[in-house]
């Protein structure tokens, strides 16, 4: 999951960048509007956080314009402003939730949760074979032995399990798992699939993460 932090405050970018890199989402961070506007249309993210009061840019512009391309991508406001009035006036630009500033980062950490939440109909827990991901608990299991992973790892294998049955490809899963400072190196991501494949003890016969040679990846059951 890759979140667009739209913030000209650089500690609380810096901050929250960190805290949700923690939790494996892939972060990019804009310091103005302008620029958030346009990685925003990118069309490469699962949710925008955005400040209210920018540079170059308001934040309720960037929910209005982002909104007439992408209805469904959950947007958040960071904002100071908190009257009634306001408030309102940002949900009615298409914001899915607002959080205050000050804010504690596990309040913030929760409402993005609910607003990535599975819809009704989707589930929290994946199954690839004899393996779990649960990605509310963060919990990967084998059968019943539980599987430690890093969060690049975790955000890897919870990326490939929900695209299972489908190719996807290098650069798929580097826009969806790596942030924009990544340099464009296909190799790591092979270094990253070796060390899952070893951490989940797959035997020659759970062959459940394949190489498309020259094209990418597939997670399937055998
Ligand atoms: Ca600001």
């Amino acid at each position: 999951m890759r979140i667009l932090i739209v913030e000209d405050e650089a500690g609380i970018a810096a901050f929250l960048k960190q805290g949700l890199e923690e939790e494996s989402y892939a972060v990019d961070v804009a310091s103005n509007g302008r620029t958030g506007l346009d990685l925003a249309l990118s069309g490469e993210y699962d949710l925008l956080l955005l400040d209210w009061m920018l540079p170059g840019l308001s934040g309720i512009e960037i929910c209005r314009q982002f909104r007439k391309e992408f209805q469904q991508t959950p947007v958040i406001f960071l904002t100071a402003k908190d009257t009634v009035d306001e408030t309102v006036f940002g949900l009615q630009s298409g914001a899915n939730d607002y959080i205050k500033k000050p804010f504690h980062f596990e309040e913030l950490l929760e409402r993005v949760r609910v607003q990535l939440r599975p819809k009704s109909g989707e589930h929290a827990v994946f199954k690839l074979g004899n393996i779990t991901l649960n990605t509310e608990t963060h919990q990967v299991l084998k059968e019943d032995m539980e599987i430690h992973l890093t969060q690049k790892e975790f955000a890897l294998l919870e990326y490939l399990i929900r695209n299972k049955g489908k190719v996807c490809r290098r650069t798929r899963i580097i826009e969806s798992v790596w942030d924009i400072n990544f340099e464009y190196n296909t190799g790591v991501i092979d270094v990253y699939i070796n060390a899952l494949r070893k951490k989940l003890l797959l035997t020659p016969e759970e062959n459940y993460i394949q190489t498309i040679r020259g094209i990418g990846y597939i997670a399937k059951e055998i």
